[in-house]
């Protein structure tokens, strides 16, 4: 990818996961990483008072990893000052230098993967392999956001009539706000704030309440890589005094946001209320992600997809598969494996190396599932449910688990966390599982198990989604490899990791000159 480029450049390649001695020291060093992290607004200038906020680890909330301070109304305007003071210098600076400070950004956070994994395991209750995923991620961000912006940002001859020349020059938009979500705090954090800062914007970060320290040292590892402290500044605190004040302040270009739909539809009205240049909103919101399998499928591959789709990051990803929809002359059989193999999962401390599914985030996420899971039994069959050998009583911990439902309508909304749900489908009713997918308004992903070609090509030419997987699980897009995003009220678009983001942060000057 990179080498299209020009660079010589490939994606992160991280950890071997399958070198026992390489994942034991991973771990070892991951463990002792014990936290006394403290997070506060990044704002050069402002003076942080107000209480410590204590951060404690969702795996067992007896441990208290950090603090943080929220910013306060008076740091939020500071910062809105800085960046639009520290705009016009940083877009001038050539985008090949702002290029090399995010590829040296990525070569601190290759070198300091241990930490950061340590902080996504303590904060966030992430595994230790999704946490080397998390850093990989945020690494090829800053990579490939970069090569793009040495391409890009070259001046472009366009040729014309004789007697002028034509140039489109793309600049940075101005100020852009950057809120990220807790299921991705350092790779969707990172990426946001690297696509915008490459495109010439400053930038304020906003992370999700839930992982204020993470984001904190991913910011102090741009600065630190060069990029200035008034070009990217951190304002940890609440939706309502943070984000909101920065969504409506006429002084913000655009909004680069992942979240609940929600939040993405307030911005939106946010943004277009108020009195100043139409700002951009770039969201990457919620799904309702299907997995349609017929009876052609391999059930051992099915089953590892489904369950790896389902319930890796205790299924806290927007990608993950919530629903698959089995042929019935398979479903028997597949059900049956289903749970045997979700017999096999490890629930419990991140920090451990035989632990598949982590904590849920927070006690509200588990509210939200142990809720879910009270109707679901009333109103559905349980196929499987996987014993917990966390500690319970203190932390966050949902066991996975899978239910037959009869059709999509019993379920309301999206269910953050990892319950799959079974659905059967006949052989004439392929349309009608496509409709029903298409009528949820959602657009993410898509998973198809098939050795049909037609009928993977009949799925995926008439689902609306993002991101459709085939015969392979349904999560996990790599960086420029697989763009990642969705429709309709999955998202805005462009899409993560590919080539339509970047310009999505600019804006465009074409200069005529008569020679
Ligand atoms: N990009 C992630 C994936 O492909 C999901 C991002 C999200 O959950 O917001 O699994």
């Amino acid at each position: 990818l990179y080498r299209s480029f020009g660079y010589d450049r490939t994606n992160s390649m991280g950890v071997n996961l399958a070198n026992d001695q390489q994942l034991q020291s991973l771990a070892a060093a991951v463990n002792a990483a014990v936290g006394d992290w403290r997070a506060a607004p990044l704002v050069p200038g402002a003076t942080v008072q107000g209480p410590d906020i204590a951060v404690t680890n969702p795996a067992d909330r007896r441990e208290t990893v950090g603090q943080w301070k929220a910013a306060d109304s008076a740091t939020v305007e500071l910062a809105l000052k800085n960046a639009v003071a520290a705009q016009e210098a940083w877009d001038a600076t050539p985008a090949a230098s702002r290029a090399a400070i995010l590829e040296h950004a990525a070569q601190l956070l290759e070198e300091r993967m241990p930490q950061y994994i340590a902080l996504c395991t303590k904060e966030a209750g992430k595994t230790i392999p999704d946490g080397v995923a998390e850093v990989r991620e945020a690494v090829d961000f800053l990579r490939y956001y970069g090569a793009q912006a040495r391409k890009l940002f070259a001046p472009e001859a366009l040729p014309g009539p004789t007697g002028e020349s034509n140039t489109l020059h793309l600049s940075g938009r101005g100020v852009f706000v950057c809120i990220s979500p807790w299921n991705f705090p350092l790779a969707i954090f990172i990426g946001q704030i690297s696509a915008a800062l490459a495109a010439g914007n400053s930038v304020i970060a906003k992370p999700a309440e839930q992982t204020n320290l993470i984001g904190y040292y991913a910011v102090k590892l741009l600065h630190e890589a060069g990029i200035p402290e008034a070009v990217l500044q951190f304002l940890p605190g609440d939706g309502a005094t943070v984000g909101a004040a920065l969504t409506r302040d006429p002084r913000v270009a655009g909004v680069a946001f992942t979240g609940s739909t929600d939040t993405a539809r307030a911005i939106n009205r946010s943004l277009a209320a108020r009195d100043a240049a139409i700002g951009v909103l770039i969201a990457e919101t919620g799904g309702q992600n299907a997995l349609i399998a017929d009876s052609s499928s391999l059930p051992e591959q099915l089953v590892k997809d489904a369950i790896g789709s389902a319930f890796t990051s205790a299924g806290q990803r927007c990608s993950a598969a919530r629903v698959l929809f089995v042929q019935d002359d398979i479903a028997d059989k597949v059900t049956h494996m289903l749970a045997g193999a979700m017999a096999e999962l490890k629930v419990g401390n991140p920090g451990l190396l035989s632990t598949d599914v982590g904590p849920v985030i927070d006690e509200d996420a588990l509210k939200m599932l142990v809720e879910h899971a009270a109707r679901m039994d009333k109103e559905a069959v349980k196929i499987g449910e996987v014993a917990v050998d966390g500690d319970a009583a203190h932390g966050s911990f949902f066991a996975p688990r899978a239910y037959a439902l009869k059709s999509l309508d019993q379920l309301h909304k999206e269910v953050f966390g990892p319950v799959l749900h079974v659905i059967r489908w006949k052989a004439d009713q392929l349309d009608a599982v496509i409709d029903a997918i298409n009528a949820t308004g959602y657009g993410l992903t898509l998973g198809i198990h098939s050795r049909i070609d037609e009928t993977i090509d009949r799925i995926s030419a008439r689902v609306k989604v993002g991101n459709c997987y085939v015969n392979r699980n349904q999560i996990g897009a790599v960086v420029g490899v697989q763009p990642f995003g969705g429709q309709n009220l999955s998202g805005t678009g462009p899409k993560a990791g590919g080539p339509h983001y970047l310009p999505r942060f600019t804006t465009e000057k074409t200069i005529t000159v008569n020679t």
